[in-house]
């Protein structure tokens, strides 16, 4: 069988890092890293992160186009996405781990209060704080998907009382599940702690609104590691302002770089992290990627298949 053309085509990403480990990992494989090069109908798979809108439609033959990113919300909006080529996104278990690792260090500091106790170094004061147990505390997560799972089993490691919001009804082992709108009060009701890991779609966007904090316990942790789409800035910070939020982790924003004069940087009840809780490896993505191209030529399922309606 003839090799597949592969392009590479996004500017979120540096063609110099993923090219050596690209090339490794699909050896028997024409690799493309400029657009110019080849005629767009001869592209079999082209590999993209983000790509301006309209930049994908002359790849309207293709057979995959592959995210090398896991949050597929940009390509997903683009209406010039060729219809009828499947859309994979990125499911790199070593991204799932970077994630994991992300989530148990802010819940962990959360539940210590961390942010607490730095407030009260800075004002030279000594009040030891009782904290209860993991075992007596709730962490919420918004999303049982593939990271949401990962980080309720580490948390359910430490001991943490795990419970989850989806969109079906789907049981996660050790996790008190709750679906749907219908299940979204209880859920929130309890949780002290709250991860947010949504993809950003029509369903999901501006969620975590004033009315969607008000359903938190007083003094609940909120931490984002999905999507700073998820969040409604302005009520956000007035929940922040009015103590009912005690503070907030946030890794991602509605605008990134976040602008220098934006209110959270300098906020007291506010840990900004620059979008980094689970970055793309390409050596680790490039072997997704290359399972799915043997998939491809074998003609089994490809993995990690957007469903665009749903927009996930
Ligand atoms: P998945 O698609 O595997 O899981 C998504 C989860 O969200 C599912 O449990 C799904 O429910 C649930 N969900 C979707 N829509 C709704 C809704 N309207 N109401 C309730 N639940 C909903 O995604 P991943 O776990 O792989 O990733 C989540 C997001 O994390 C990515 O989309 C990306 O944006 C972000 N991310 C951030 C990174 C960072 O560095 N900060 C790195 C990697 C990813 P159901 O199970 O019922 O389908």
């Amino acid at each position: 069988m003839r090799p597949f053309n592969i392009l590479f085509v996004t500017a979120e990403e540096s063609a110099e890092r993923w090219r050596e480990p690209l090339s490794a990992a699909l050896p028997g494989e024409r690799l493309y890293f400029d657009a110019d090069e080849i005629d767009p109908a001869e592209i079999d798979i082209v590999l993209t992160a983000v790509a301006p809108s309209g930049a994908l439609a002359p790849f309207r033959r293709a057979r995959l186009i592959q995210s090398i990113w896991m949050g597929v919300e940009t390509l997903v909006a683009d209406p010039t996405l060729p219809p009828d080529v499947p859309l994979a996104r990125m499911i790199d278990p070593s991204m799932t781990r970077a994630m994991v690792e992300s989530a148990v260090a802010h819940v962990t500091a959360a539940h210590l209060q961390l942010d607490e106790l730095a407030r009260q170094q800075r004002e030279a004061r000594w009040e030891p704080l009782r904290n209860p147990l993991a075992s007596e505390r709730t962490v919420g997560i918004l999303g049982l998907g593939e990271l949401g799972r990962a980080v309720a089993e580490g948390l359910l490691g430490l001991d943490f009382r795990v419970r989850g919001w989806r969109r079906t009804a789907r049981r996660t082992q050790g996790v008190e599940c709750f679906a749907g709108e219908g299940g979204l009060a209880a859920f929130l009701a309890k949780s002290e702690i709250l991860v947010a890991l949504l993809p950003l779609t029509a369903g999901t966007r501006g969620r975590i609104d004033a009315k969607f904090l008000d359903g938190l316990p007083a003094g609940a942790v909120l931490i984002n590691l999905a999507r700073g789409g998820l969040v409604n800035d302005d009520d956000l910070l007035r929940a922040l302002e009015a103590g009912r939020l005690r503070h907030a982790v946030l890794d991602v924003f509605n605008v990134e770089p976040l602008p220098p004069e934006h209110p959270y940087w300098h906020h007291p009840r506010v840990t900004v992290t620059p979008h980094m809780a689970a970055l793309t490896n390409p050596r680790t993505a490039a072997a997704f990627i290359a399972e799915n191209v043997r998939r491809l030529r074998a003609g089994e399922p490809l993995l990690g298949i957007v469903d665009r309606g749903r927009g996930y």
